[in-house]
């Protein structure tokens, strides 16, 4: 039996991601640490709290170092995959210091206590144990050509850079050490259980309380959409059969303005899309206007293809949350400060 601690796992791609691996793997452990920020929902798991044979929850923060090293103590763990973050953009803006502290010290905290326990030695690879680092397109900056993962990294604000910086160290440390890992960037990921402060959950929510949706801008920015179980299963392709030290891009290839998407979900929920339902307001001065990236490695080397179409994924997502309105009512009980 594989042991799998998982970083992050009450937020939304994370406990995407455990639902996904207890109904894709038979015998598995999960171990998910989690510090239940406001973006942390223990809510996003139920039903998969199955029960202490293959599911095991601990709410610790990921720079607590003897937290983490008790963890390994306890757990004979095979693969992290670090999903924990500080992932809200605007957010950044006034808390630089909280990203800095779980984007970027944390990773090298789960780092350090993952080689240690595993007893990495320089230039010695040690096989059946993985680190993968969950980063995203934002490390490349605002670009209109595809960029492939040689691109170089350009983050324009305080979420990517510190994704950006959190990045050098994970290549650093298979570079110095051989401590094997792995990188994703994905897009801009949709679906269940998304906090209600990105893109579509906040439009779906002001247009199911009737108010009027904020729109950055005039709302050109070109955005790539992954459905969530989608970038799931590309993880776990990339956990168990990405090359050591590699990077890899996972997206759609298509991308759709946000006035396109807002206009999409107004149609859904109220059938007609009017002016006086959008309030353009002023863009973060460090927002990106395109994000473009190529899939071309992991479509070749890994055989991993979407397979939820746009359209249908945010039909499948206005939908969840429709009927999952209990859910919204209580996480918004309990805004962030
Ligand atoms: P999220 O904000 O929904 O969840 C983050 C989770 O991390 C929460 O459960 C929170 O409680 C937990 N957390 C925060 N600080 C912690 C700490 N110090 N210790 C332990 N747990 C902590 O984020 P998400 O949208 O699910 O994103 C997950 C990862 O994917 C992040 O690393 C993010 O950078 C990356 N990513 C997200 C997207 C996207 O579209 N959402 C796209 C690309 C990459």
């Amino acid at each position: 039996m594989k042991t799998y601690l998982i970083t992050g796992g009450a937020g939304f791609i994370g406990s995407n991601f455990i639902r996904y691996m207890l109904k894709t793997h038979k015998d598995i452990f999960i171990i998910n640490v989690d510090k239940l920020t406001y973006a942390g929902n223990p809510d996003n798991l139920a039903g998969v709290l199955i029960n202490e044979t293959n599911y095991k929850f601990y709410c610790y923060d990921i720079c607590d170092n003897e937290k983490i090293k008790e963890i390994f103590n306890r757990h004979k763990i095979n693969y992290v995959v670090n999903f924990a973050a500080e992932s809200h953009v605007d957010r950044s803006m006034t808390s630089t210091k909280e990203f800095i502290e779980t984007n970027i010290t944390g990773t090298v905290n789960l780092m350090d206590i993952a080689k240690k326990a595993w007893e990495i030695r320089e230039n010695e690879y040690i096989d059946g144990v993985r680190f993968l680092q969950i980063s995203t397109d934002e490390v490349y900056g605002s670009c209109t050509e595809c960029c492939s993962e040689e691109a170089p990294l350009n983050p324009h604000n305080p979420y990517s850079c510190s994704k950006a910086a959190a990045e050098f160290y994970v290549k650093c440390y298979w570079d110095a050490y051989s401590f094997p890992v792995n990188i994703t960037r994905s897009s801009n990921n949709y679906g269940p259980y998304q906090y209600p402060e990105k893109l579509i959950p906040v439009m779906i929510h002001n247009t199911m309380d009737n108010r009027k949706l904020p729109v950055y801008g005039d709302g050109m920015q070109l955005r790539d959409w992954i459905y969530v179980e989608d970038n799931c299963r590309a993880i776990d392709l990339v956990l168990h059969k990405g090359e050591p030290g590699e990077v890899y891009n996972i997206a759609t290839e298509k991308k759709y303005h946000n006035r396109f998407v807002v206009d999409k979900i107004l149609t859904y929920i109220k059938g007609e899309v009017r002016e006086d339902m959008i309030q353009h307001v002023q863009d973060r001065k460090a927002s990106d206007l395109c994000y473009s990236i190529s899939t071309k490695k992991i479509r070749e080397k890994l055989g991993w293809n979407p397979s939820v179409d746009f359209h249908n994924g945010l039909d499948n997502t206005i939908q969840w949350y429709l009927d999952n309105k209990k859910w919204l009512d209580k996480v918004l009980k309990n805004p962030p400060r």
